[in-house]
This record gives structure tokens, C-alpha cells and sequence, in this order.
């Protein structure tokens, strides 16, 4: 019988529509693979052309006698982009979607790439003189403020930071050369700077972390770097890096968009000058082709960015780094919605890499996997400053301003500590914890919430007059009494945004210059960096804002950090809602404090019983982690268990309704052979979005190869007659 293998052809080209088949030869049977490079002949030329197997089978789908045959499977070494295209194959593998999305994710289409000569921006003024007139600019010049106190700091900064990271036009650095502040040169080649390297000296834990990952352990090679913020993890990636450069291999960090800061790039600048080079989601695509291009032809070695820089096509790369580990932003929104730590083992084990996973709150499931000895834990417990305190943060009962008729989002002592700073010039920052998530009800007598009985996940209020569990579709009547202290006050949580705070703030405090970061004040590119820097620069003794503003930045001044509502992300309906309170509050106390001043922290909450709560008072993610890990491992929730999350959206309710149960049958089926769990299908959070409606179905089991399979079921479901379209979610 005949074989035959669908093939993309020349992977970078723009229009990656479709596959074509071609029949495999009985000499090449053994060797073909879906992966395999091949050359196949194409159109009426004579010359072979280049393509990759996605995918075979017996069934010709045009006439078998129109089918060419596979010439040649190359037999040489593997290239970058015959790894890069294994990669999309197991991404495609575990999170679905098509392998052209696969392809698209990991291997960008070509661009037009442009030569940019490689130039230097020099401060022609001493540092004390730009200091000055910084000070003297007026309050609109922000821009060229931000200019000067750079150059103040740096004699010497990358033409591509200054106008990607500063945001600072051509134009405005040209009028700034012929002002005799700075000057552009343009370099060459020969007078390449390789940076300062590392300056400062490493700690005992420093140098001792550095060590583990750079001693040669083939077993294992995912370490775990768990560090409060501050304690020097990013001195420790320097380090290793340099190793790692020193070998001849390159390096990959990932850095959440949100903290890649111009501060935090200038320090990989200023250690390993212009091998560096970053990436950032609002630059063109043709900016980043090139980007691509250099990494492939050896002219940098550090790639820095976020999620996409995973796929950066280093020849021999040695070392991937995933900064801030637990961040969200990790999993891609769009198919195949992967998660980049997850893929960055991947790409590592395909070509023997090593992984640094970082951060000060991991992700439960990396923990739990350093506790099953698949990573290795390296942990840093000091601040690396001399004399740089932790905060001690103070847990304030919302239910106490309730008795003492305080209506007001702000407690009288939070009250009184911004005041306190207000008089004497210090900053504050004002976190309102708000993921939107309205509609969960919790008592603010009390601080009891409402539970599903069965998935011990918050159940969401409807307009109807029900509460419901939208993992397994319970529902229950609501009625606004509290059934556990019976208090009136058992109320569905409203949205209270950010700009209502705002206004609230402005009137309890007149004097104060408030500024405000949110997903509406930072619309345009790289608003938040303006945001930031006027704050950091002290053009604001206020910034109120979302999780957004307690994510990685460094603000000496700032003294006082309260949390509003913390109850907000615990109400979220979700069994990773403990974890992801205990992250941000974690997170927001570690932004006190970070110098020699001793911070305060301020956590208002309705449950200041809650562990969550307590925990990030104190900073102990052990005691979090011991808690958490229970509650999961008692519901069978990630990471103990595996948990597939198959969503299916239609325009039509009804349709999404019967389409979910007919799927929740053959996927019944599936599991039932698995020994999996089945849970829904139940209304999605998100039920109804842009005129679809969503329904979700939940499966559990311990392994992840098993959910896998189930998922293929699914799939080959979805592209059959009755099936409505499906995303898949994995943990
Ligand atoms: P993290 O990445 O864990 O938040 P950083 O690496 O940014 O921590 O370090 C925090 C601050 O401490 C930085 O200003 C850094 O330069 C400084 N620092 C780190 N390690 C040392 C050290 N061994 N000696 C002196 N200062 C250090
Ligand atoms: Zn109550
Ligand atoms: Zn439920």
C-alpha cells in the first residue's frame, strides 16, 4: 500500500496556507518522519525544493496518479531550523491547534529585513552638567528629562534602546545632537564592545546557585531560582551567562513584557555591551525578523524578551532563562496557547540546554516538581544590599471599618500612614487588586464566600438570581443573607476600578499629585514606561494601579505600599486563586522598602484569616506552598493531578449547549478508558463574549500523556460534521 506524507513547503515563506502531498518511497519509509526534512520536486522547475513532513497517511487526497514522489531525505547534520520545526511539532502535540499555527508561532514568516548600521548614542555634556538641565526643564519636557538623566547615568547608550526602551523619535535625538548634548556615531565592526562584565561580588548564595547550574549535572538540568525580590537573582543570571558565553553557546532570557524596563535591559547592555540584543511585543515585525537574522548569523548572543523570544534561531544555545517564572503572561492567548516555561524545557531538551526558572513566588507547579526532584531548587533568602530591610506588612480588617462605620474603601489607618508619608516627601503606591472578577459574593460581616460544594472553587452571582460553579454548572439560588453569621451584608462584589479610586484619593488626600496606571491610562505604546519613570522620578507622591504597577519595578522613594481589596483575586473562580492573591500581595510588599528607608505594607482584606493573606504578610512561601499544595492534592487540581480544559464557543446558545453534551459523551468514552475524571460541561467564565457563547468541559487524570490522548479525541470530534470549534487548555 501506498504511504503518503503531507508537506509545507520552505517553512519561512509568507503564504504557510497549506500542505501538499507527495507519495513516500519505499527506500525513505523508515526514515520519514513528521519533522523530516525533505526535497521534493515543485511546479515545473527542475531544481528540488526544501519542505517539511507534517503529516502521514494511506489515503491520497487527489488522484494517486497525480502524486509526485519525495526525492530525497538530506542526510546531514540537524539544522537550526529542522529543530525549530520539531519544536512547533511537540508544541502542537500538547496544547492542539493546527502545525501551521505551530509553524507560525515558532518560525515567523520573512520579512522585508533592513540594514541598520549599528550606532551609539554619547552624551557630550558631563554627567553633572545633564543633571542640571534635566532639573530645569519644564514639567512637559518628560521626554528630553528622560534623555538627559540616561545620559547622566550612562555615557554611552544602543540606538535601539534609546528609541525602543526611552521611546525617544529620531527626530528629537537629531535636535538633541545639534544642541551639542549628545552625539551620534555610527560603529564599526571592529570596535565591538563585549560590556564591563559583572560588578559586583557575589554573595555566599550567589556564588553558590551560580555554581549548581554551571557544574555539569546531566540528570538535571531545570534549576528553580527562589529569591524575595532583591536578593540578587538577576547578578546570578549575569554570572552564568557570562559562563555560558565564554563556551561559544547563546542565551535566551525571558522577561514578562511588563518589567522589561529600559533599566533592566541597560543592565544586560552594560555587563555584555553589544552581544545583547531585545525584543519587545510593540516593535514591527520586520524589526524582529531582523532581530531573528542576527541571532542566526552569530552576531549577538543574548536574546532578552518575552514569550516570543523563546523562539530566537541560536545555532548552539546554551542557556534559557524565564525570569519571573509565575508570571501569567507566560501562557499565549492565542493558538496554540502554550506556556512559554513549559516550552523553554522543550526547545532546551532538543538541544541540551540548561533552564533557570526565577522568581520570588514560583508557580505551585514548579515547586512541586523540585519537591518530586525533576528540577532543582537554589534558593537566595537575603537581601543582596547592605542594609536593604524587608517590609514587614500589616494585615487591616475591613470588617473592623465596617462596625466603626467606615464606608470608605480606605481604612483609617491606611488613611493615616499616606499622610504620614504626604508630610514628610516620601511615595506612595496605592495597589488595588482587581483581576475582574465581579460577581463573586462574600459576606463583608464576615468574610465567608460562596463555595461550590462540589469543586470548592467561588461560585459567580448571574443576573438571574443564581449563583453558579462554572467548572461543573452547579447552581443555587442567591439570597443576600450570610449563611454563616446571617448578616445582611452577603453581597455580590461590584467592579470598583481604579479611576474611581483615583477620585476617592484626590478628595481624602487634596494635596497630593496622584498618578494612575491601568490598562486605560496606558493604551498607547509603552505608556506604562512614562508612567513609571514620572513616578520614579518623583513627578507623583501617589500611583494608584493595578497588578500592573507591583510588577518588578525598583522605586526607592516609595515607603508605603497599601493593598486595597484584597479579597478581590481570591474571589476569583478559580482553583488557583489562593495562589495567584499570594503572588500579588507577596509581590506588592516586596516593592517597599527596597532601600535603606524601612518600607511599610498595608494588606486590607474582608478574611484576614485567609492563609493567603497571612502568608504574604509574613513572606513565606513555604507555609503558602505546604497549604496550598493540600488543598489541591484533596481536590485533585494541578499540579497534582493534570487538568485539561476543552472549550467550545457557538453563536448560538442552544448549539454550544448540545454540541458540549454530544462532545462531553465521546470524551466520556475516552475517558472512562483513561481512568479520567469528567467535569461539566458548565458556562465558561467568560459566557458570553463578542456574540459566542462558551461552555467549558473539565478532565482530570494524573498523567498528562493520558489527557493528551483525550484531547486528540476531541480534536478529531471537532473536525467532524456536528463539531463546533474547540480550544484546549492544559493546567
Ligand atoms: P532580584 O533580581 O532578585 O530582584 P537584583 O539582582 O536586581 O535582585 O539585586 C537587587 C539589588 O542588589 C541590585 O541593585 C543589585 O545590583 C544589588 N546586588 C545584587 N547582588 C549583590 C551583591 N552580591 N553585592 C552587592 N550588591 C548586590
Ligand atoms: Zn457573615
Ligand atoms: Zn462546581
Amino acid at each position: 500500500m501506498a504511504v503518503y506524507a503531507d508537506i509545507i513547503i520552505d517553512i519561512a515563506a509568507p503564504k504557510l496556507d497549506r500542505s501538499f502531498q507527495y507519495r513516500i518511497p519505499d527506500a525513505l519509509r523508515e526514515e520519514a518522519r513528521v519533522g523530516s526534512p525533505v526535497l521534493i520536486p515543485f511546479g515545473s522547475g527542475k531544481t528540488l525544493r526544501r519542505g517539511y513532513i507534517v503529516g502521514i497517511g494511506d489515503e491520497p487526497k487527489i488522484e494517486a496518479s497525480k502524486i509526485r514522489e519525495i526525492a530525497e531525505i538530506p542526510k546531514r547534520d540537524l539544522t537550526i531550523e529542522d529543530s525549530l520545526v520539531t519544536l512547533a511539532y511537540r508544541i502542537r502535540e500538547r496544547y492542539g491547534g493546527s502545525l501551521y499555527d505551530a509553524l507560525r508561532t515558532v518560525i515567523p514568516s520573512r520579512q522585508k529585513v533592513e540594514q541598520v548600521p549599528k550606532r551609539m548614542v554619547r552624551r557630550a555634556l558631563s554627567a553633572d552638567e545633564l543633571m542640571k538641565r534635566a532639573d530645569g526643564l519644564r514639567g512637559n519636557e518628560t521626554a528630553k528629562a528622560r534623555l538627559y538623566r540616561a545620559l547622566a547615568e550612562t555615557a554611552e547608550i544602543p540606538w535601539e534602546l534609546v528609541s525602543g526602551k526611552l521611546r525617544l523619535t529620531k527626530a528629537m535625538l537629531e535636535r538633541a545632537q545639534a544642541d551639542g548634548i549628545l552625539t551620534i556615531e555610527t560603529v564599526v565592526d571592529a570596535q565591538n564592545d563585549r560590556g564591563a562584565g559583572l560588578t559586583v561580588t557575589l554573595n555566599r548564595e550567589q556564588e553558590s546557585a551560580a555554581a549548581a547550574v554551571l557544574s555539569g549535572d546531566e540528570k538535571c538540568s531545570v534549576f528553580l531560582l527562589h529569591g524575595i525580590t532583591g536578593s540578587g537573582k538577576t547578578e546570578v543570571y549575569l554570572r552564568v551567562i557570562g559562563e555560558i558565553l565564554a563556551k561559544g553557546q547563546q542565551v535566551i532570557v525571558l522577561i514578562p513584557e511588563i518589567a522589561l524596563t529600559y533599566q533592566t535591559v541597560l543592565r544586560f547592555y552594560r555587563c555584555f555591551g553589544d552581544r545583547v540584543a531585545f525584543i519587545h511585543s510593540k516593535m514591527s515585525a520586520g524589526d524582529r525578523y531582523r532581530m531573528r537574522e542576527r541571532a542566526r548569523a552569530g552576531e549577538i548572543s543574548i536574546m532578552i524578551g518575552p514569550r516570543s523570544a523563546l523562539f530566537t534561531p541560536f545555532p548552539n544555545l546554551g542557556l534559557v532563562i524565564v525570569d519571573e517564572e509565575h508570571e501569567t503572561s507566560y501562557r499565549s492567548e492565542l493558538t496554540p496557547r502554550y506556556h512559554a516555561v513549559s516550552v523553554a524545557i522543550m526547545r532546551a531538551e532538543l538541544c541540551g540546554a540548561k533552564v533557570i526558572l526565577g522568581s520570588a513566588t514560583p508557580s505551585l507547579e514548579t515547586y512541586y516538581k523540585c519537591g518530586r526532584g525533576e528540577y532543582r531548587l537554589l534558593t537566595l533568602t537575603k537581601r543582596a544590599k547592605d542594609g536593604a530591610m524587608l517590609p514587614k506588612a500589616e494585615i487591616i480588617d475591613m470588617r473592623e471599618e465596617l462596625k466603626s462605620r467606615n464606608f470608605s474603601v480606605i481604612s483609617r489607618r491606611l488613611r493615616e500612614a499616606v499622610n504620614r508619608r504626604l508630610e514628610r516627601g516620601e511615595q506612595v503606591m496605592l495597589f488595588l487588586n482587581r483581576r475582574g472578577y465581579a460577581g463573586f459574593v462574600s459576606c463583608r460581616a464576615c468574610g465567608e464566600t460562596a463555595v461550590c460544594p462540589h469543586c470548592d472553587v467561588t461560585l459567580t452571582y448571574h443576573k438571574d438570581g443564581t449563583l453558579r460553579c462554572h467548572y461543573c454548572g452547579y447552581r443555587a439560588p442567591y439570597r443576600p443573607v450570610c449563611p454563616k453569621c446571617g448578616s445582611k451584608y452577603f453581597l455580590p462584589f461590584g467592579r470598583s476600578g481604579t479611576q474611581k479610586i483615583e477620585e476617592l484619593a484626590a478628595k481624602e488626600f487634596p494635596t497630593a499629585r496622584i498618578l494612575r496606571m491601568d490598562a486605560d491610562t496606558t493604551r498607547a505604546a509603552d505608556d506604562y514606561e512614562a508612567i513609571l519613570s514620572d513616578f520614579a522620578e518623583g513627578r507623583g507622591d501617589i500611583l494608584i494601579g493595578t497588578q500592573m504597577i507591583v510588577k518588578g519595578h525598583d522605586f526607592p522613594r516609595v515607603t508605603l505600599v497599601g493593598a486595597l481589596a484584597a479579597d478581590l483575586s481570591l474571589g476569583a473562580p478559580e482553583y488557583t486563586a489562593a495562589e495567584r492573591t499570594f503572588d500579588l500581595l507577596a509581590q506588592a510588599a516586596g516593592r517597599a522598602g527596597r532601600d535603606r528607608i524601612p518600607g511599610e505594607v498595608l494588606i486590607q482584606t474582608y478574611r484576614p484569616d485567609h492563609y493567603a493573606v497571612l502568608t504574604a504578610a509574613d513572606a513565606d512561601y513555604a507555609a503558602f506552598y505546604e497549604t496550598e499544595i493540600r488543598y489541591r492534592r484533596a481536590c485533585g487540581y494541578p499540579p497534582v493531578r493534570h487538568m485539561l480544559s476543552i472549550v467550545g464557543a457557538d453563536r448560538r446558545e442552544a448549539t454550544a449547549d448540545a454540541a458540549m453534551e454530544e462532545l462531553a459523551g465521546v470524551v466520556a468514552k475516552a475517558a472512562q478508558a483513561e481512568g479520567a475524571l469528567v467535569i461539566g460541561p458548565a458556562p465558561a467564565q467568560m459566557k458570553k463574549k463578542r456574540d459566542l457563547y462558551y461552555r467549558v468541559l473539565n478532565v482530570k487524570h494524573a498523567e498528562i500523556e493520558a489527557l493528551i490522548r483525550i484531547k486528540d479525541v476531541a480534536e478529531a470530534w471537532m473536525h467532524g460534521e456536528s463539531g463546533i470549534g474547540l480550544t484546549f487548555d492544559m493546567d
